[in-house]
């Protein structure tokens, strides 16, 4: 499902080189590098502040506590998103509230959400899953009319744009990750905050070190959440292959999407533009996905699940607040959908014997 090892050789060489330089420097936690990265990537993602953390968890955790959003106050989200984004809103102290998804896509349903608001729902956290954004302006303007903040999640999402606006810059602020298997990763953990709010830019660099606001003095309780210079280095160069990185997901999405006919597979909605997404994963569904996974590992082709068990249905999560009309959609999605290879080291013989693998299965 990935292949790092297989990155090419001017890549690694421009990694060695800013390891290089960061050790030469003689500092490792937020200095130089961490402030050229962020310049960086509020460029890439069209915001006025970019504020770098320490993981994607802590980036809508620090934002949420940012907004002042915490005990008493409901954040809608997904059923369908990686754990992290349901635990971010537990760890604000603030209360979540469970959304079910259009399973074409499997993004969270502005019917359902709509379902989800109640007096203390404050905001949503709008999870851009797979790399697709969708109905942005509906999105906003949903906000809006209900006075809720809008927080992006865009975990999977870098570098997409719809109608020209980049992810990151549509809500009050977007959380990222750079997980090494996100679109851009590191070669550890990191994470950013992107915003065009300064003042929220500003609490958030003051909670991610300490809750310190200079030297010594501490306005409020905060958390160790810094990225440090090796991290930020690293993504500095990994953030200029973004670009051609991307091109390559959209070309074999684009070959899936035009290669794989399986009257047992159903492929999700195509993306509403080439721009509006970035297929950090590639998901089909399958009602027998238990023997298409079998049938595909007896062809030494991988797969994994994104995601099996939803939201609601992990153990902490069993009583928490939710759409008044179930999960439903969510439930069926999360039995059938299945993730198969889709990364930049992918080569055209990989996507065809991968293509022919899914076509074999019957
Ligand atoms: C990866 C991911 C996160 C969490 O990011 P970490 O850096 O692993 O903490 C949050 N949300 C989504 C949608 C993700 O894919």
């Amino acid at each position: 499902m990935n292949a790092f090892k297989a990155e090419p050789p001017a890549l690694k060489h421009e990694m060695r080189a800013a390891l290089d330089r960061v050790l030469e420097s003689g500092s490792y936690v937020l200095g130089d590098e961490v402030k050229a990265f962020e310049r960086k990537w509020a460029a890439a993602c069209d915001t006025t502040h970019a504020v770098g953390v320490a993981n994607g968890l802590d980036a809508i955790e620090i934002i949420l506590r940012a907004l002042n959003i915490g005990p008493g106050d409901e954040v809608i989200t997904t059923s369908m998103t990686a754990f992290a984004t349901v635990l971010a809103i537990y760890r604000a102290g603030a209360i979540p509230v469970v959304a079910d998804i259009d399973p074409a896509t499997g993004l969270m349903s502005l019917a359902s959400a709509q379902r989800c608001l109640s007096a203390t729902t404050k905001a949503i956290v709008l999870v851009h899953l797979y790399g697709q954004l969708r109905d942005l302006p509906a999105w906003q303007r949903f906000c809006k009319r209900h006075g809720v903040m809008l927080v992006e999640d865009c975990a999977q999402a870098h570098g997409a744009q719809l109608d020209g606006v980049a992810a990151g810059s549509f809500g009050v602020a977007a959380a990222h990750s750079f997980y090494p298997t996100k679109n851009l990763g590191a070669l550890g953990d990191g994470g950013a905050i992107t915003t065009n709010d300064a003042v929220l830019a500003s609490q958030a660099a003051q909670l991610r070190n300490y809750g310190q606001s200079e030297r010594y003095v501490h306005p409020v309780l905060g958390l160790n959440s810094r990225l440090d210079e090796m991290q930020a280095a690293l993504l500095s160069v990994r953030l200029r292959w973004l670009d051609s990185h991307t091109a390559r997901r959209r070309a074999i999405a684009m070959s899936y999407l035009d290669g794989i006919r399986n009257p047992h597979c159903e492929l999700l909605s195509r993306p509403v533009a080439p721009a509006a997404h970035v297929h950090h994963l590639f998901v089909l569904k399958c009602a027998r996905r238990q023997e298409l996974v079998d049938h595909l590992d007896g062809m030494q082709v991988q797969s994994l699940m994104h995601y099996p068990i939803p939201v609601h249905l992990q153990a902490p999560c069993r009583d928490a607040r939710r759409d008044p009309q179930g999960l439903g959609a969510s439930e069926l999605y999360a039995r059938q959908c299945l993730s198969i290879p889709c990364h930049p080291q992918l080569t055209d013989a990989e996507i065809t014997r991968v293509t022919q693998a899914v076509n074999a299965f019957n």
